[in-house]
């Protein structure tokens, strides 16, 4: 589990709408680095769980994770 800054709508007036700050799993994170020009991630830091535990582009938890992770 990953906490990225995300590009969301650039339509929006507000940062936190253009670029929020979200949880994204280990899977989708890898995914998502494979895109090339069309990946969404913008910067990656350490997982930060008052964000919530779950993945916002999948919904897996970071105890699915963990499971997942033996
Ligand atoms: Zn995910």
């Amino acid at each position: 589990m990953r906490t990225c800054v995300i590009h969301g709508d650039m339509s929006s007036d507000s940062a936190a709408d253009q670029y929020p700050t979200v949880n994204l799993c280990d899977d989708c994170v890898a995914d998502d680095a494979k895109q090339g020009a069309d990946h969404q991630i913008v910067s990656k830091e350490g997982y930060d769980p008052d964000l919530g535990d779950a993945c916002e582009w999948c919904g897996t938890t970071a105890d699915d994770e963990a499971e997942a992770n033996g």
